[in-house]
């Protein structure tokens, strides 16, 4: 009889969670999952995957009038039909839902569907009582939406229940100005609604560099998109009529249908248990892990959001797969987090990859700094007054590319090209030796000035 149920028992079977699992029963583990809600997690569920395709569907809004100078007849009442996207996108989730479950399952892992709690270094206890032992416990649990606390606070929704909403709101005030505020003010904004975006300090997107930022700021604005900076909630009064007075610091009050939190995401430690063994978390309620994803008990691992580290699906994959080679595997796994590119999926989006133009004025002697601002194309002819800005940061004594950042259609395609190069440590000459691709946005990383 072996010693435990499990060689290795996950708890959350998000993109990390998931991978970590199927992974480490391919290489011959006996695997079980413990998953409250659905697989999948945030990235599947409630993230990643459903925000794009809302971000494609509200895209269309401005592709339709610009079809027009493109010679298509488009009738003038267009309209839009929310339940439309709404089913088909909740039906691609469900489908994704449904290959991840099978994917775990082919590959010999165990789902079972419960919350587990951690109640010894090598045992959880699930909803239903029972008690699982496992070798290893694997601390999956991703994070949820920060909620801020004030009078009415409960009147508000998340990116957890945007997805699920009845219509779309004339009137919606988004709270926060970091990536799921600019993602879904881009959409409500193309989706028809008023939208305002009220962040506590004035700026939007910090850790982007500044440029690009102040680039999407000012065409958000000229777009029509409201924003009320350095203000933080004082109290939502909901009317009888359902509509929402947000008052706030420093503006006047205004009124909304919807109100919209995106000011960050916390770890999901609450009631796990770590304490009964003696695991800690940080200020952030994040789990402390070392190198090899290890928590201070040696028994029990963590990777993803869980652990704050970088907020990434793609990173929780990366650390999930890390973990399963070296503990079920050929060993030798880690996880790079230099140069890991990131996107906001923004009207029109951003991206970046390696340093920022201050870090690196701050980390390096010299900079050199080049740039592109110019308009697609396919703007001029569409008579969009909507500028792509690239920008190429070269440490100035080795020539080297230390980052790349781009505002402008198709940038998060882009980056991820130019992420190998800048990972790859080219140089400018090296980028300039290289013949453009004409005519395209992105032959403007090979002719920087
Ligand atoms: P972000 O961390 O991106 O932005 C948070 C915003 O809320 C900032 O504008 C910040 O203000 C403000 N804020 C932070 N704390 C508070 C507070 N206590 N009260 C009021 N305002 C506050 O958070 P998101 O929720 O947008 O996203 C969470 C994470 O999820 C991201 O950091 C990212 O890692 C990941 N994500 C990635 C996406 C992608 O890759 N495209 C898409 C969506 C999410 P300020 O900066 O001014 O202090």
């Amino acid at each position: 009889m072996p010693e435990y149920d499990y060689d290795l028992l996950t708890i959350g079977a998000g993109s990390g969670g998931t991978r970590a699992s199927r992974v480490a029963a391919a290489h011959g583990a006996r695997v079980a999952v413990a998953e409250e809600y659905r697989v999948g997690g945030t990235c599947v569920i409630r993230g990643c995957v459903p925000k794009k395709l809302l971000v494609y569907g509200a895209h269309f809004a401005e592709d339709l009038k610009d079809a027009q100078r493109f010679g298509w007849r488009v009738p003038e009442n267009l309209e839009f039909d929310w339940k439309c996207l709404q089913t088909n996108v909740l039906a691609e989730v469900d489908r994704i839902n449904a290959a991840y479950t099978t994917t775990l399952e082919t590959n010999g892992a165990q789902i079972i569907h419960q919350r587990a709690t951690v109640t010894g270094p090598n045992e959880v206890t699930l909803a239903n009582g029972t008690t699982k032992t496992a070798k290893t416990i694997l601390v999956a649990t991703g994070a949820r939406p920060l909620l801020p606390e004030f009078p009415g606070a409960e009147h508000g929704i998340t990116s957890n229940e945007v997805f699920h909403l009845d219509a779309i709101p004339k009137r919606v005030l988004i709270a926060g100005a970091g990536y799921i505020a600019n993602e879904f003010a881009g959409i409500f904004h193309q989706l028809g609604a008023h939208v305002i975006v009220m962040n506590r300090t004035k700026d939007i997107l910090r850790g982007y560099d500044l440029q690009i930022r102040d680039r999407l700021l000012q065409i958000s604005m000229m777009k029509g998109l409201d924003f009320r900076f350095d203000a933080t909630f004082e109290k939502i009064v909901k009317r009888e009529d359902g509509c929402l007075d947000v008052h706030m610091t420093g503006h006047d009050t205004v009124t909304v249908d919807c109100v919209m939190y995106a000011i960050g995401r916390v770890p999901n430690t609450d009631g796990l248990g770590l304490e009964t063994v003696g695991i800690g978390v940080d200020d952030k309620g994040a789990v402390p892990v070392d190198e090899q994803n290890r928590t201070t008990c040696p028994s029990i691992f963590a990777i993803g959001d869980v652990t704050n580290r970088i907020q990434l699906t793609p990173v929780a994959i990366r650390e999930g797969q890390a973990f399963a080679e070296n503990q079920f595997g050929k060993g030798g796994a880690s996880v790079d987090y230099d140069c890991v590119p990131a996107a906001c999926f923004s009207h029109p989006p951003i991206a970046g990859v390696g340093m920022t133009e201050s870090e690196a004025r701050q980390r390096l002697g010299s900079v050199k700094v080049y740039s592109s601002d110019f308009r697609p194309m396919k703007n001029v002819l569409a008579g969009r007054d909507e500028r792509s800005l690239y920008k190429m940061i070269c440490d100035g004594e080795t020539d080297r590319v230390v980052g790349i950042h781009m505002i402008g259609p198709d940038c998060p395609e882009i980056i991820q090209a130019a992420a190998v190069c800048v990972k790859a440590g080219l140089t400018k000459a090296q980028f300039d030796s290289t013949v453009a691709l004409h005519p395209t946005m992105a032959e403007e990383l090979v002719l920087m000035r």
